[in-house]
């Protein structure tokens, strides 16, 4: 039999068109990183603009990479939303550092597939090593389990469904929910200002949205303990299953802590999974004065930190720890034939705690991260980022028709503009929704809001690497100007 014969093309492009691009690509990504205030940082176009602008279907031939690249100013940049300006104070920042941006150039390059161990021991082997640092900085307990997924939404997910897991006799795994009448409605429990990713994460499991609960807040925005308790008492009494609750260390809208060591008390009573949502907030255990904050975090049977948040990782990056792996595997274990292998029961194999087979070698970019910047570097940030929190809050608490409306825990400050006369909440909100889209529309600088106590609330989270005080000014002036206007 004669080889089949050799097409033109065939094989992957030239290694030296590799060097060629990689090292101009480089000098475009350094000179991009190096001046993102070129840009506006929400991207000026209009819905459809992207996709308008793009061929409507593939090349039929090869093109080059030198066309490609020239149409990264061209297509590309006019539809980028700047995460990593340094005015972008909407939601919660995310930074693509140095050491991060290089992590991924040698994760993508190297492309492991994390199955099994034996797929890419590295990729097992450094993903508990790095989320074991992690761990340890933030002074949690050794013994918990650590793992990445792509998003606290994920990491929240595998979480609730080990909590439905722990109880063996409930046997939802072989029998599933439907169609049982033996089972209870099993309740999850969350602040009324937990992040929707739980009740997504309910939704997914089968366990039916109704059934998490949303407990009210306290006026700074933390779950109140005493509903709590009354809710879960009141479950049990109408024949209900209390199965977990989720803490919010660092609310989405003004980074509220929930009184986590109380909540700790009271699930310990009732047996239910505490599962701590920390994704942007959990890093600040970094820093032992913060550290009172999250006194009785360690009592959590699992917890969710964003690196892709405050950690200067790239997205996507998101770590589960849980002390209790053995019920997250008891969840996820499910070993066909062909991936039976002969290490299978001393190696680590993160398959068996995950509904995800394959997995990316995403623990490299948080080792550069880790290293390149250190315990210290990464203290300092933070500190720097709530130190101009607190200067932005008392620029505000200072300045007359202006209030804060939430206390600054952390690198997140809540605040409107209320002129004198002006109690409406109606018009309040026109008001102030007004002075944000001025804001926005400068491109200087990107803010967004939120409701607290149904009060239209203007944020300011800082948290970007690049973020300078200057910056925060001139957020500050451009929202001054534009309350006048
Ligand atoms: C951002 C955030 C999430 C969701 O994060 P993803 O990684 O986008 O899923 C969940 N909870 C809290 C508290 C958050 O701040």
């Amino acid at each position: 039999m004669s080889a089949p014969p050799r097409p033109a093309e065939h094989g992957d492009l030239p290694l030296e068109e590799f060097e060629r691009h990689a090292t101009q690509l480089a000098h475009w990504i350094a000179t991009y990183l190096g001046s993102p205030e070129r840009y506006a940082v929400l991207a000026p176009v209009a819905p459809g603009a992207v996709a308008a602008s793009l061929p409507a279907a593939m090349p039929p031939e090869a093109e080059s990479l030198d066309a490609i690249l020239a149409d990264l100013d061209r297509v590309v940049m006019p539809g980028v939303t700047h995460w990593n300006h340094p005015g972008f104070f909407a939601y919660f920042a995310n930074t693509a550092s140095v050491p991060g941006i290089l992590g991924e150039l040698v994760s993508a390059a190297l492309n492991q597939v994390g199955i099994l161990w034996r797929t890419s021991p590295v990729l097992a082997e450094m993903e508990q090593v790095t989320t074991g640092w992690l761990r340890d900085a933030m002074g949690l307990p050794r013994e918990w389990f650590g793992m990445l997924t792509d998003t606290a939404s994920t990491s929240t997910l595998q979480a609730l469904a080990a909590a439905r897991e722990r109880d063996a006799t409930l046997d939802i795994r072989e029998r599933g929910m439907a169609g049982r009448s033996d089972l209870p409605a099993l309740r999850v429990y969350c602040s009324d200002q937990a992040h929707s990713s739980v009740d997504k994460a309910v939704i997914t499991l089968g366990l039916g949205r109704a059934n998490c609960v949303r407990i009210a807040s306290d006026g700074a925005q933390r779950m109140r303990v005493d509903a709590l308790r009354a809710q879960v008492e009141a479950d049990v009494a109408a024949g209900m299953r209390p199965m977990a609750v989720v803490a919010t260390l660092g609310t989405t809208s003004s980074t509220a802590v929930d009184p986590i060591a109380e909540i700790a008390a009271l699930c310990e009573r009732h047996g239910l999974w505490l599962h701590a949502d920390a994704a942007y907030g959990g890093v600040l255990a970094m820093l032992p004065e913060r550290r009172a904050m999250f006194a009785g975090l360690e009592r959590a049977d699992s917890l969710v930190v964003n690196p892709h948040k405050w950690l200067f990782t790239p997205m996507d990056c998101s770590v589960l720890w849980t002390r209790h792996p053995d019920v997250l595997r008891r969840a996820f274990s499910l070993t066909p034939e062909y991936l039976r292998t002969r290490e299978q029961d001393v190696a680590l194999s993160y398959s068996d705690y995950s509904f995800q087979l394959g997995r990316r070698f995403r623990a490299l970019k948080l080792w550069f991260v880790l290293r390149a910047f250190g315990l210290a570097g990464i203290q300092a940030r933070l500190r720097f980022h709530c130190a101009l929190a607190e200067r932005a809050a008392e620029w505000i608490a200072a300045e007359p028709g202006w209030e804060l409306l939430a206390p600054v825990t952390m690198s997140v400050v809540c605040f409107r503009h209320r002129p004198t006369g002006v109690v409406d909440e109606a018009a309040l909100e026109r008001h102030n929704a007004a002075i944000l889209e001025r804001v926005n529309a400068s491109g200087r600088v990107f803010l967004s809001h939120t409701k607290l106590d149904g009060r239209y609330t203007l944020r300011i989270a800082i948290g970007n690497l690049r973020t300078e005080e200057r910056h925060v000014a001139e957020a500050w002036r451009l929202l001054r100007e534009a309350a006048q206007a």
